[in-house]
């Protein structure tokens, strides 16, 4: 029977490299796409989720279509990150492993120049490239464009939402007018739409499913809590998944950072992906993610951007997106390459209009969950424990040794009993964490609730006031103090002093409150100030992790493994400040033991209003 890419027309060296790579057969897109590319006569506009193989389906037809023989630049591949330039590039290349003189360069940002231009000089047919580091590759007259016959616009969508379209022109202007076009887009704003319009002539258009559609394998959930609970609630939902290898998207790098030092406090296997981490440090948290060593991914949706990896079994949305197009982004890192997937959104009573407008977007309903009990979860870790003892490998020979010894330890018990010993031994832990757990799903009537980082509080002239938290990149490290701090902000602000609430000096950050009336003008005054040459930053303070909502089941392998990001210094200053911060809102009482048998001070979801 002869192979079905090979009926699409895609030559055997080619299939028989993909053939290794599992590809038995053509993705849906690939199917359709395939046939129409390959006459290379084409422009074309693909609407398709990522993660549904679309790299392939633009990929095997430029395999077929360039010349390999001549060595100069003829497909040029534009995306939105650094992440996905890489994995195209690596994918077109492990295409062509059976072909020769194939070159395939990867221009990013963030990277050595010299090398891509060292590449770029001897001489490649396929460049894959993000459009900031292709275009200062083409000011400097480093590449020549005029044998480019196609052009690949992939996530057409996401460069356009990162402010890539003046770029995406320049470079475009550098292509020659008969070359083919390729778009490839998850969504259809009218943006993309206007770029299609502009640089295409009457495109092949080819929609997987309905227009904005997510991946149809995607189960979207959302659980109604009160603001306040969110933490807690989003705790409870990862406990109650004991397997889960999931991608949690926050709406700022301030909020991803204190999600993911929150977590790891509490003993789960987490880290943080945002743009305040150096390159270095994303790949890194990436690598661990990628090996399964990490099971939480905490993001901002610029980070995650381009993120391929397979088998992730939830996206969680701490906070939803601003952006609605972003929601199909963030749910489409989980049900990849056929697999199934469950996006969850944590919303307030409030955010009920955006779920159902984001419903009306993909035009698929949501599933509203219940946010399980404590019982709940418990049983569910219970028989995860006992699904992994049953299943555990046995290393006979390594054991062996020490089984005497052991069953003389246990000859006094029954089997009975040493089974529920060596169940008790992580049950008790959520037992005791989630004994008395109160029911964390928003009355349906609740619309009390607030958000953000606003609160209700007297202000320094005994007034009843509305202060907004705000971040400022300064901190200790530049030799401020409380005093200073107050004086530095009220000086640049033009603010009163009486203005402002509470402030934490942290190391290279502090907090401050302001009352919201204010919030603008610290905001507007601050633009364009600089601290010792460096430009001062503002921005409002995520919710914040309530200390009300501290502790929780945790993971034994995580909250104790050694971190390798070398954003420790920070992350220390954080988990202080929230111990403090959070002081007056937290909860007295029992709480649950940390795994070196202490017994914690914070009962997290007993709760104490200020
Ligand atoms: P993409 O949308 O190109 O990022 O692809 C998503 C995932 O699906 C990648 O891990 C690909 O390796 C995989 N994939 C793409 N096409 C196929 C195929 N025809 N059969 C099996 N896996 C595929």
């Amino acid at each position: 029977m002869n192979n079905p890419f090979i009926e699409l027309g895609i030559r055997h060296d080619i299939v028989n490299a993909i053939s290794e790579l599992g590809f038995e057969n053509p993705t849906p897109i690939q199917e359709q796409s395939i046939p129409v590319l390959l006459t290379g006569s084409n422009d074309f506009v693909g609407l398709a989720q990522t993660g549904t193989g679309k790299t392939a389906a633009f990929g095997l037809p430029l395999l077929e279509l360039l010349d390999f023989e001549e060595n100069h630049p003829q497909a040029l591949v534009l995306c939105p990150t650094r992440e996905l330039c890489l994995q195209i590039a690596k994918d077109i290349n492990n295409y062509a492993k059976k072909m020769n003189n194939v070159h395939v360069v990867a221009v990013y940002g963030g990277a050595s120049i010299s090398d891509q231009l060292r590449q770029i000089r001897r001489g490649v047919q396929v460049v894959v490239a993000t459009p900031g580091r292709m275009l200062d590759i083409i000011n400097r007259n480093a590449i020549d464009f005029s044998h480019i016959k196609y052009v690949v616009l992939d996530e057409a969508d996401e460069m356009l939402n990162m402010g890539f379209q003046e770029d995406i022109d320049s470079i475009l202007s550098t292509t020659p007018d008969e070359k083919k076009t390729w778009l490839f887009s998850a969504t259809m704003p009218a943006e993309v739409r206007r770029i299609a319009k502009k640089y295409m002539d009457n495109p092949f258009e080819l929609t997987m499913g309905t227009k904005n559609t997510g991946n149809q394998n995607i189960e979207h959930e959302y659980y109604v809590v009160r603001a306040r609970d969110k933490y807690a609630a989003f705790k409870r939902i990862v406990d109650n998944n004991p397997e889960i290898f999931g991608i949690v998207f926050c709406r700022t790098k301030i909020e991803t950072q204190e999600i993911a030092e929150a977590l790891i406090k509490d003993g789960y296997n987490a880290d943080s992906l945002h743009g305040d981490l150096s390159q270095q440090q994303r790949d890194k948290v990436m690598k661990r993610y990628r090996e399964r060593s990490l099971q939480l991914l905490i993001a901002t949706d610029v980070a995650a951007r381009g993120i391929d990896v397979n088998n992730v079994t939830h996206v969680i949305n701490y906070s939803l997106p601003d952006e609605i197009e972003n929601y199909t982004h963030r749910s489409g890192r989980t049900a990849r390459a056929g697999k199934s997937g469950v996006s969850i959104s944590i919303v307030n009573s409030k955010e009920l209009g955006k779920i159902r407008q984001i419903e009306r977007v993909i035009g698929k309903k949501f599933i509203k969950a219940e946010i399980p009990s404590g019982f709940d979860v418990c049983e569910k870790q219970l028989f995860a424990l006992v699904h992994k003892v049953h299943n555990v490998e046995v290393n006979e020979e390594q054991i062996e040794q020490y089984i005497p010894r052991i069953m003389d330890e246990f000859a006094d018990m029954s089997k009975e009993d040493v089974i529920k010993r060596f169940a008790s031994l992580e049950f008790n832990r959520f037992l005791e964490y989630y004994q008395n757990a109160p029911d964390l799903n928003a009355p349906a009537d609740d619309f009390r609730s607030r958000e953000g980082a606003q609160g209700d509080r007297f202000n320094r002239d005994g007034m009843r006031a509305e202060y907004t938290r705000l971040f400022i990149n300064l901190g200790s490290v530049d030799e401020f103090n409380r005093g200073d701090l107050l004086g530095y902000i009220c000086n640049n602000a033009k603010i009163t002093g009486r203005n402002v609430g509470k402030i934490d000096v942290k190391g290279v950050y502090s907090f401050f409150e302001v009352v919201n009336a204010d919030v603008d003008n610290v905001m507007n005054n601050f633009k364009g100030v600089d601290f010792k040459g460096r430009p001062v930053r503002i921005e409002i303070s995520g919710e914040g992790v309530s200390s009300s909502n501290r502790g929780g089941g945790g993971r034994r392998e995580g909250g104790y493994q050694k971190r390798e990001s070398g954003y420790r210094g920070d992350r220390r200053e954080g988990g202080e400040r929230r111990e403090k911060s959070f002081a007056g809102g937290g909860n007295s009482g029992g709480g649950f033991r940390d795994f070196s048998g202490k017994r914690r001070e914070d009962r997290p979801e007993r709760r104490k209003r200020f």
